[in-house]
């Protein structure tokens, strides 16, 4: 499934006029098999034994390519460094306020509240943004008695 999405992205990218590297292909793997939501260093720490000669520089410059491309969203929380998301689908996350972890989950988009916000002030909408915080398990059970 992975290798499907993967195809797909170097079409898409192809047709940006991005030409593919090996680089550039491992950091999109990693975006693709990863559901953590990795920061540009995380990217740049998990591949540095396979590429020694790439630079955390070069992550996030590709890392701007696949977001121009449509192919990642770069996420905000905080003062924290951003972390990206290969996950184009429409989704809300959950964020442990203990290890900082995302996690992906499903609920229909809050379009009423959007209306609702239109109707009340005339604005235009573009966007809102909602996020969950609480406890992972695995926070939740290291820190049980
Ligand atoms: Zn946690
Ligand atoms: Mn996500």
């Amino acid at each position: 499934m992975v290798s499907e999405r993967l195809a797909e992205a170097v079409d898409i990218l192809k047709e940006n006029g991005v030409r593919m590297t090996p680089q550039r292909h491992a950091i999109l793997n990693f975006l693709l098999s990863s559901m953590s939501h990795p920061t540009a260093d995380e990217i740049y720490k998990a591949l540095e034994m396979t590429f020694p000669n790439m630079s955390v520089a070069t992550v996030y410059n590709n890392l701007r390519v696949f977001k121009d491309a449509g192919l990642v969203k770069e996420l905000t929380y905080g003062d924290a460094s951003s972390r990206f998301d290969a996950n184009m689908k429409d989704h809300y996350h959950i964020i442990c306020r203990h290890c900082g972890k995302i996690t992906d989950f499903d609920y229909p988009t809050l379009t009423e509240v959007e209306v609702k916000a239109a109707e009340e002030t005339g604005y235009q909408i573009e966007s809102h943004r909602m996020e969950i915080y609480g406890i992972c398990p695995s926070c939740k059970t290291k820190n049980e008695p």
